[in-house]
C-alpha cells in the first residue's frame, strides 16, 4: 500500500483539486499520511499565478526532495498551476520530480504515484460513489466546512495575470453537477458552503446555464441548516439580480468578496479592467440592496504608470468605502503578461511602500468597524479551538482570510451559537456564548 503525504498550495480551487485527487488515491488504496517523512510518495499540489508563489512551490518541492536521499521516499508527484504554466520543463530542470499531474487530469493521480492505472471501477471509497455528477473529494480541512467549485479557469484576461493562461478560459460547472455536490456536501455534515471561482460572477456566461443568481437560488432550495457565501465576483457583474438573489434568503451570507484591484480609472483601463463602474458606485449600490452586507476587496499597487495622484485616490476610496476585510497585493511583474512590456514600471519598493500605506489606514478602519459590533448579538459558526483558544466566525467573516470571534468556552465545531459581543480589537471580535442556535 503506498502511503502518501500531501502538500496543498496556493488558493482555494486548488485546494479543491487537492481534495478530489485524495479521494482519487484513497480509491485505489492508497494511505494519506501526515508526516512526509513516512511516506513512500510525495504530492505537492503547486501554485505558479505570482513568481513568489513559483518560488514557495520550487522551494517546497526541493526541500521535500530531500526525503529521497533517504531511500524512505520513493517518488514525487508535482500537480497544479506550475504543471500547466511550465510543463516538462519541470522534469528536465527539477530532479527531484518524478511525475506530473495536470490540473486537467487529476483522476491521473493515481498512475503518477502508484505507475499503474486506476481501476476504473475502484468499488467503495471516499466521496460518492462512481456515476455521481461530480468528482469524489476527501475534505481536507475542518469537515463542518466546503468550498464548492463553480467554475474553472477565467476570461477577463487582466492585463497583469498569468491565471487564464495557466488554467485556461472559463468554464461554468453544470449546475446539477454542482447542486448534487452541494446536497451530498450537507448530507456529510457540513454547515458553510463558499461557492468559488476565478471569477465567480461570470457563471454560466459561458453556457447560457442561467447565472451567478439563479444558481444561488437553486442552492437555497436545499432544504436545511446552513450558510451559503460566495467569493470573487468581478465589480463588473455585481447586478442588481444578483444582489436580490443575495438577499432572498437568511442562510446566504450578507458577504460580497468584490476585488477592484484599483479604483483610478486610467490605472483600471491599463489592467484590462475598465468595464466595471465606478468601484464607489458598486459599493454603495451594494449596500443599498443589502443593508448590513459585509465587503471584502483586495487592492494592486505598485501597477506601472500608478502615479502618486493615482495612490492618492485609493487611500481615499479606503477612507469612502469602509471596506470590512482588505488585501492588497504590491504589483508582481509576470513575464508573458501585457502589463510585463509596459512602460513605466513603479519601483517595487515604492509598490511595497503604498500596499504598507494602505493596510495601515485599514487597520484603522476596520477598528472603528468591529468596535460598533460590541454589545450585538451575532450568528457565529464555531471553529473549535487553536493555539489562541475557542473561536469562531459571524457572517461577515469568510473561512481562513478574515478575523474571527474568540469564545468564552469551547463549542463542537460546526455549530451554530448566537454570541453576544463584548471586545474587539484590529481584526477580531470577542465574545460571550448565549445558546446553541439555528443558522
Ligand atoms: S479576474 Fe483578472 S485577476 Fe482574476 S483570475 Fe481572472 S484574469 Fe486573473
Amino acid at each position: 500500500m503506498n502511503k502518501i503525504a500531501v502538500t496543498s498550495l496556493g488558493c482555494n480551487k486548488n485546494l479543491v483539486d487537492t481534495e478530489v485527487m485524495l479521494a482519487h488515491l484513497k480509491r485505489a488504496g492508497c494511505e494519506v499520511v501526515g508526516e512526509p517523512g513516512e511516506a513512500d510518495c510525495l504530492l505537492v499540489n503547486t501554485c505558479s499565478f505570482l513568481r513568489e508563489a513559483v518560488e514557495e512551490s520550487l522551494d517546497c518541492i526541493v526541500e521535500l526532495g530531500t526525503l529521497k536521499q533517504g531511500g524512505r521516499v520513493k517518488r514525487q508527484v508535482v500537480a497544479g498551476c506550475m504543471v500547466s504554466r511550465y510543463g516538462d520543463q519541470i522534469l528536465r530542470e527539477v530532479p527531484e520530480v518524478d511525475a506530473l499531474v495536470p490540473h486537467t487530469d487529476l483522476e491521473s493521480i493515481v498512475r503518477a504515484v502508484t505507475g499503474s492505472s486506476p481501476d476504473l471501477d475502484p468499488g467503495p471509497g471516499p466521496g460518492p460513489g462512481p456515476g455521481l455528477p461530480f468528482p469524489p473529494r476527501v475534505l481536507s480541512h475542518p469537515s463542518h466546512r466546503a468550498y464548492l467549485k463553480i467554475a474553472e479557469g477565467c476570461s477577463n484576461w487582466c492585463s497583469y495575470c498569468k491565471i487564464p493562461s495557466i488554467r485556461g478560459e472559463f468554464v461554468s460547472r453544470p449546475s446539477e453537477s454542482i447542486l448534487s455536490e452541494m446536497r451530498y456536501l450537507l448530507d456529510q455534515g457540513v454547515r458553510e458552503i463558499t461557492l468559488v471561482a476565478q471569477d465567480s460572477g461570470r457563471y454560466g456566461s459561458d453556457a447560457g446555464e442561467g447565472s451567478l443568481a439563479s444558481l444561488i437560488r437553486s442552492a437555497v432550495g436545499i432544504p436545511g441548516d446552513y450558510w451559503l457565501r460566495v467569493l470573487y465576483v468581478h465589480p463588473a457583474r455585481v447586478t442588481p439580480e444578483l444582489l436580490q438573489a443575495m438577499g432572498s434568503d437568511p442562510r446566504i451570507c450578507p458577504y460580497l468578496d468584490i476585488p477592484f484591484q484599483h479604483v483610478s480609472p486610467p490605472v483600471l483601463e491599463r489592467m484590462g479592467r475598465g468595464l466595471a463602474p465606478p468601484p464607489m458606485q458598486v459599493v454603495r449600490a451594494a449596500r443599498a440592496a443589502m443593508p448590513g452586507l459585509f465587503l471584502r476587496t483586495t487592492l494592486m499597487t505598485g501597477f506601472p504608470g500608478e502615479t502618486e495622484e493615482d495612490f492618492r485616490l485609493l487611500l481615499h476610496f479606503l477612507t469612502q468605502a469602509g471596506i470590512d476585510h482588505l488585501g492588497v497585493f504590491a504589483y508582481s511583474l509576470e513575464e508573458g503578461t501585457e502589463a510585463a512590456a509596459m512602460s513605466d514600471q513603479v519601483p517595487a519598493q515604492t509598490a511595497r511602500d503604498r500596499a504598507d500605506l494602505l493596510m495601515q489606514e485599514q487597520a484603522e478602519i476596520s477598528a472603528r468597524k468591529l468596535s460598533l459590533l460590541v454589545g450585538r448579538e451575532l450568528a457565529v459558526l464555531s471553529e473549535g479551538a487553536d493555539e489562541n483558544g475557542p473561536y469562531g466566525r459571524h457572517r461577515g467573516q469568510a473561512p481562513e482570510v478574515d478575523g474571527v470571534v474568540r469564545l468564552d468556552r469551547d463549542v463542537e465545531p460546526g455549530t451554530f451559537i448566537r454570541v453576544r459581543i463584548t471586545g474587539s480589537d484590529v481584526y477580531d471580535l470577542e465574545g460571550e456564548v448565549m445558546e446553541q442556535s439555528q443558522i
